[in-house]
Order: C-alpha cells, then sequence, then structure tokens
C-alpha cells in the first residue's frame, strides 16, 4: 500500500505519510469538524511531522462555558480542551433498527453510492439531533 499525505477539506488538518489502499473512500475528518480528508501533495513539506495548524470553529461539545462558539488554531489546543472536557474526537458506527449499516458511516473500503453533498446533509441533521437529545 503506498504513503499518502492527507488533509481536511474543512478544516485544513493534515496527516502524513498515511498507508491507504490505492481505491480507498475520503475518511470523515472527526465529530468535530464534518470535513473528509482528501488526498493532497505537500511539496516541501517535511515528511513525519504532523502539522498541527487548523482553523475550525466548534458549536458544540468544546464551545465556550457559555454556549458561544469557540476558534481553534491548533490541533493540539482542541486536543487539550477536549481532554480538560473528557471527551475524545472520534466517530462511532451505530447501526440503523434492523441492520448494521448507518446512514451516517461509510466502509472506508468501499465506494460510496451516496453523492457527498447528500451525505454531509444527512451529517449535518444527524448531528443536530445528537444536540438536540443531549438536551
Ligand atoms: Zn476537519
Amino acid at each position: 500500500m503506498p504513503n499518502y499525505d492527507l488533509r481536511c477539506n474543512t478544516c485544513g488538518t493534515v496527516k502524513l505519510d498515511v498507508l491507504q489502499p490505492l481505491h480507498h473512500t475520503q475518511e470523515p475528518c472527526g465529530a468535530f469538524c464534518p470535513g473528509t480528508y482528501e488526498r493532497v501533495w505537500l511539496q516541501g513539506k517535511s515528511h513525519h511531522i504532523v502539522g498541527d495548524e487548523i482553523d475550525v470553529w466548534v458549536h458544540n461539545t468544546l464551545c465556550h462555558e457559555d454556549g458561544s462558539p469557540r476558534h481553534f488554531r491548533s490541533q493540539k489546543d482542541l486536543n487539550k480542551v477536549a481532554a480538560e472536557k473528557g471527551v475524545e474526537n472520534h466517530v462511532v458506527h451505530i447501526g440503523g433498527k434492523g441492520s448494521d449499516k448507518s446512514p451516517n458511516t461509510v466502509r472506508w473500503d468501499t465506494l460510496s453510492p451516496v453523492k457527498e453533498d447528500d451525505r454531509l446533509k444527512r451529517w449535518y441533521e444527524h448531528e443536530v439531533e445528537l444536540v438536540q437529545s443531549s438536551r
């Protein structure tokens, strides 16, 4: 399997030298970011140094105490706040009723028949449901 450099199309988080099969669907960035990692050619970037720069506004979970969105400029800062709040940035696969399939997650080794816009729309709707059910 070849190595790829990946960058989130929303928050800009970079992962270098990631082993992936040639045919690989885009993987989601994480629960705090609706973006997906895309393969990029980072010419001149020194490998084995993971980029820490991000530019993301978090509207829930890691937002300010008063509920206002919090701006993060580095992954390290975001991870620090996540650790303080005792939460972890990851995606959990939850199957639907009577099935292991979920409209919100896909196997990364298969191509999704769902159009990206539809997938993002469902993702946002799912996020809204999670926020509403946690109140
Ligand atoms: Zn992201």
